[in-house]
C-alpha cells in the first residue's frame, strides 16, 4: 500500500513529502495512536459501505486527532467529489493507492500550517482508511453495474421499478408533479433486417445517447425493453414532459443517427403521462404505454399525451 503525499505551503509551493509503504518499512514505526484509538477509527470506518459515509466517518475521527481540519475527497475515475467543512488556506494532499489501484485524492485543509507531527498522525489514520474506502468504492461500482444496461449505459429495467416507486412516494409526500415518457423506436425490426443486428445495437446506443442529451440531470433514463426506453421526470407536469418528448422525437428524426459513416433513418414514438391523484407506479406506466400505442396507431414519429 502506498500513500503518495504532497503538501502545499502558505506560499503555494508544492513539495513531495514522501511515500510510505506499510509493508516495506524497515523498522516498525513507533505507534502514534493507541491501539484503542486505531480500533475505534477502524470500527467507525466500517459502519457503512458508501464512500460518502466512509469519508464522513473518517472526517469525524480525524477531527478528534488533528483539530479544526476540513477534508476534500476527489476521485476523477468514479466522478466523485465532496467536501467536509469549509475551504482553508493550508493544505496537505494525499493520493491514495492500494495495490496499484487509485482510490482517489484526499486533501486536508486548516488555517494553520500542518506540522510534521500532524502529518505523521494523518498518515497513520490514512492507513486505517484505505481498506474501508477500497471496499466502499468496489461496492458502489458493483451497485452501479447491477443497475446499468450494458449495451446503452443507461439504467436498466430492474433499477427502474425501484426508482419509479420511490419517486411516486416522494411526489405524493411533497405534493409535486411527476411524469413519465415511454419511448419506442419505430420499425426497429426493419432496421435489424436491413442493416444487421450489430448496426441495430449501435442504433440503440445512439438513440439512448440522444435521449440522455435532451434530458436534464435530474431526469433518469432507463432501457425498459429491447428497443424501448422510459424517462422519469421529477417535478414535471404533463406540458413540460410533452415539450421534452417532442425534443427527443425531433433529435432522433433529424437524421443525426450515424453508424460507421452511414446515416440510418430512425424515428421514435413517445407516450406521455403525469401521475394522477391516488395512482401508483404501475398505473402510471400503463397510461404512458397506452399513449405510446396511440402514437404508433397515429402513424409513429410523434408524441401523444392523454389530452391529445
Ligand atoms: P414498431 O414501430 O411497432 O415498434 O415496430 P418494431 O419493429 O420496432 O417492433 P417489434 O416489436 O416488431 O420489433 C422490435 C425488434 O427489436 C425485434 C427485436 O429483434 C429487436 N430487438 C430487441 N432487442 C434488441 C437488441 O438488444 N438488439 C437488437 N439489435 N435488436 C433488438
Ligand atoms: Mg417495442
Ligand atoms: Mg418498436
Amino acid at each position: 500500500m502506498t500513500i503518495h503525499a504532497e503538501a502545499s505551503t502558505e506560499t503555494g509551493a508544492i513539495g513531495s513529502l514522501h511515500a510510505i509503504t506499510a509493508f516495506e518499512a524497515d523498522t516498525p514505526p513507533r505507534p502514534l495512536l493507541s491501539d484503542s484509538t486505531v480500533l475505534r477509527i477502524s470500527n467507525a470506518l466500517q459502519s457503512s459501505l458508501y464512500v460518502k459515509d466512509v469519508i464522513h466517518a473518517f472526517t469525524v475521527e480525524a477531527r478528534r486527532i488533528v483539530r479544526r481540519i476540513s477534508l476534500r475527497y476527489r476521485n476523477r475515475g468514479e466522478g466523485v467529489a465532496f467536501q467536509e467543512g469549509r475551504l482553508q488556506l493550508h493544505r496537505c494532499t494525499y493520493e491514495l493507492n492500494l495495490l496499484g489501484k487509485s482510490l482517489g485524492e484526499l486533501t486536508f485543509m486548516r488555517s494553520q500550517p500542518f506540522s510534521t507531527d500532524d502529518q505523521a498522525l494523518i498518515e497513520v489514520m490514512l492507513c486505517a482508511l484505505v481498506y474501508p474506502l477500497r471496499n466502499a468504492l468496489m461496492y458502489e461500482r458493483a451497485l452501479k453495474t447491477a443497475l446499468t444496461d450494458p449495451l446503452t449505459g443507461v439504467h436498466n429495467r430492474g433499477s427502474m421499478e425501484q426508482h419509479l416507486e420511490h419517486q411516486v412516494l416522494v411526489a405524493v409526500r411533497h405534493n409535486t408533479p411527476l411524469s413519465v415518457l415511454m419511448i419506442d423506436i419505430d420499425y426497429f425490426k426493419r432496421i435489424n433486417d436491413t442493416y444487421g443486428h450489430v448496426v441495430g445495437d449501435a442504433v440503440l446506443t445512439e438513440v439512448a445517447k440522444a435521449i440522455v442529451k435532451c434530458t436534464r440531470n435530474s431526469d433518469v433514463v432507463f432501457r425498459y425493453g429491447g428497443e424501448e426506453f422510459a424517462v422519469i421526470l421529477t417535478n414535471t407536469r404533463s406540458a413540460g414532459a410533452q415539450l421534452l418528448a417532442q425534443r427527443i422525437c425531433n433529435a432522433v428524426a433529424s437524421g443525426r443517427i450515424e453508424v460507421a459513416g452511414t446515416q440510418i433513418p430512425v424515428t421514435v414514438s413517445v407516450g406521455v403521462a403525469e401521475l394522477a391523484p391516488g395512482e401508483g407506479s404501475i398505473d402510471l406506466l400503463e397510461r404512458a404505454d397506452k399513449q405510446l400505442y396511440r402514437a404508433k396507431v397515429r402513424g409513429r414519429n410523434q408524441v401523444v399525451t392523454p389530452d391529445d
